[in-house]
């Protein structure tokens, strides 16, 4: 399947019996800001991913990249998830050139379950910048 936001396979992302959003939690607060049921700062958002500035920043620019679809973490993305996982590193990209974040650098982190420090079960990339990060991360 060719590339392209137009191109994603999102079998899914749709409704389900009764009406109920497939691919959704409502009691996860990501679905909740996708649904514009939470206010956030919204900085991005297509048909696939919304992203929008986290509400405790740990850096100058702290921006959350978030898929549409509720995929609690990475042991739970499927095969059919590989276009969207891969689509939000292009949502990073263009956020990193919008923002003229590319000499400076930017870090993007995923935290992985509990020992990772993950407290939203919502897989999402943390896009952090204007600041020098150090290496190893604590
Ligand atoms: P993680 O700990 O990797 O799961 O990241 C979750 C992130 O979501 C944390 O950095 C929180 O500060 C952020 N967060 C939690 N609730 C909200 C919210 N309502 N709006 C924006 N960011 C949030
Ligand atoms: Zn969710």
């Amino acid at each position: 399947m060719p590339h392209g936001r137009e191109e994603l396979f999102l079998p899914e992302l749709c409704t389900g019996i009764g009406g109920r959003k497939m691919g959704h939690d409502p009691n996860c607060i990501f679905c909740k800001i996708i649904e514009k049921k939470v206010p956030a700062k919204l900085v991005y958002e297509d048909e696939h991913a919304v992203a929008f500035e986290d509400i405790n920043p740990q850096a100058p620019i702290h921006i959350l990249i978030v898929p549409k679809k509720h995929i609690q973490d990475i042991h739970s993305i499927k095969h059919v998830d590989r276009e969207l996982i891969g689509h939000l590193f292009f949502v990073a990209q263009t956020l990193g050139e919008k923002r003229g974040l590319n000499n400076g650098g930017y870090r993007m982190v995923i935290n992985n379950g509990r020992n990772a420090g993950q407290t939203v079960f919502h897989i999402h990339l943390h896009l952090l910048s204007g600041r020098a990060f150090s290496w190893p991360p604590g």
